[in-house]
């Protein structure tokens, strides 16, 4: 069983060493802060992606400290709701029809619990090099910089992408114009806007916002050009989404920059780019952190059946499907580093440039859309997606068949990590 390291103690890295360390193989984990961030990231878990964590026990004690939220609703700044689409269709199709509202360092402090001292935290990956017998990885720790050895390298640091740059790989897109200013209140919500659901998108042509309850606070995102600290110009901006006679509580601010970028190529030799290493996205519609816990899934089946056989720690039953001969990898490869053999370099071959095409084919086009969309300027177009929603959310058969993409369900289907 071949040594991995992995760098970068997010949920994707976290998730890929549990799977990886399930299956058997040796992993030790390197993380460059002192321990989980809680930076207000990720609070939406989509129904596959708890389909596919209930099979390592991780689905039910995260659903304990979250909150489910069956609906999710479309609004307008002016008009007020648009559509309402309840993941109740889904039942036949996952056995988690909600969306999961619960902070991703709590996904990451559950599998840390499982991993124990193989997480270094402190230790920041600095250089990769690669030879006959695997990967050589440069780390500065508490102790100085030192050299470690395995057999491949998992690359989950995130968008910073130290390792992705150290290989040359190019992180291919572009930056949008606004930025995202996340401001977490008390203020409830709930309280003044009739029939809030947990997960509200509310376009507007000048600024629209995301409303997200999560266990800890709400929420509130806003598009913004610049970095904005005054408090009172967001009083004034959370004063527009509810009038309060009583002035906001602020407990967090955070403001981020917002991609659509995908890396060149997900693998180089023993090294493996997943999750933001290897894709960013708008976080409208809440897909990257689901999509690298996909990715996840995804190697550690490559990685530990990667003839497709026998019964993993993710019970798919098999690695990634096979794409038939010549340039996708399926060819005679070489022997992996750990003498893994031409079963796993091919099966890691075609992971990547899978994973690689639902980054760039589902994840990039849905989360483009829906940022777009909120935003839209044009009063017809922004009318049209409208109705067009309204009519789908109505309509039980194009609910279900709108949710089997927005919940990412058709995604995961796609690549035979669930069954249709
Ligand atoms: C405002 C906002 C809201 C979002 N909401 C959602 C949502 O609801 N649902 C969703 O699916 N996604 C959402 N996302 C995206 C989600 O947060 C990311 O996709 C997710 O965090 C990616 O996880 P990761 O483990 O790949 O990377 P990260 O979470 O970035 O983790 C990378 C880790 O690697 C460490 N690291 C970095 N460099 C090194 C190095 N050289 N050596 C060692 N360690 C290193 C970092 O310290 C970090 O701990 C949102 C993003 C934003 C900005």
């Amino acid at each position: 069983m071949p040594h991995v390291l992995v760098a970068g103690a997010g949920p994707v890295g976290l998730t890929t060493a549990v799977l990886l360390a399930e299956a058997g193989m040796t992993v030790e984990v390197f993380e460059a802060g002192e321990a989980i961030s809680t930076q207000p990231r990720a609070s939406t878990f989509h129904p596959p992606t708890l389909d596919l964590l209930h099979r390592i026990g991780i689905a039910e004690p995260l659903i304990a400290q979250g909150l489910k939220a069956p609906v999710y609703q479309h609004r307008d700044r002016e008009r007020g709701l648009v559509a309402n689409f309840d993941h109740a269709v889904l039942a036949g199709d996952t056995a988690f029809p909600y969306r999961l509202q619960a902070e991703q360092h709590k996904l990451c402090e559950l599998l840390l619990g499982r991993l124990g001292d193989t997480v270094r935290f402190r230790h920041r990956v600095l250089a990769v090099s690669q030879d006959d017998d695997g990967v050589a990885v440069r780390v500065e720790g508490p102790g100085g910089p030192r050299t470690a050895r395995g057999d491949y390298l998992i690359d989950a640091g995130g968008a910073p992408g130290a390792v992705r740059e150290a290989l040359g790989i190019a992180f291919e897109g572009f930056t949008y114009e606004d930025r995202y200013l996340v401001l977490l209140t008390t203020f409830p919500f709930e309280d003044h806007l009739e029939g809030l659901e947990k997960v509200n998108y509310i376009s507007d042509p000048d600024e629209y916002v995301v409303l997200l309850r999560a266990p800890d606070a709400w929420r509130v995102l806003f598009p913004v050009r610049e970095e904005i600290r005054d408090p009172e110009i967001w009083e004034r901006m959370l004063q527009g989404v509810v009038a309060s006679p009583v002035p906001y509580e602020v407990i967090h601010h955070q403001l981020y920059f917002i991609h659509q970028r995908v890396a060149e190529r997900f693998r180089e030799g023993g090294v493996l780019l997943i999750g933001d290493a290897a894709h960013i996205n708008s976080p409208i519609g809440g897909m990257g952190m689901n999509n690298g816990i996909h990715d996840a899934f995804s190697l550690a089946g490559a990685m530990s059946r990667p003839d497709g056989t026998g019964d993993g720690p993710d019970g798919s039953g098999g690695g990634p499907k096979s794409s038939g001969g010549g340039p996708d990898g399926s060819g005679d490869g070489p022997d992996g580093p750990d003498g893994g053999g031409p079963d796993r370099d091919r099966a890691l071959d075609i992971w990547a440039r899978q994973r690689r095409e639902v980054a760039l084919e589902y994840v990039r086009i849905i989360t483009d859309r829906n940022a777009r969309a909120l935003g839209e300027k044009d009063p017809g177009r922004r009318l049209l997606a409208q109705r067009e929603m309204a009519a789908a959310a109505a309509d039980p058969v194009r609910a279900r068949e709108w949710l089997l993409d927005s919940s990412m369900l058709n995604a995961v289907r796609g690549q035979g990590l669930l069954p249709c």
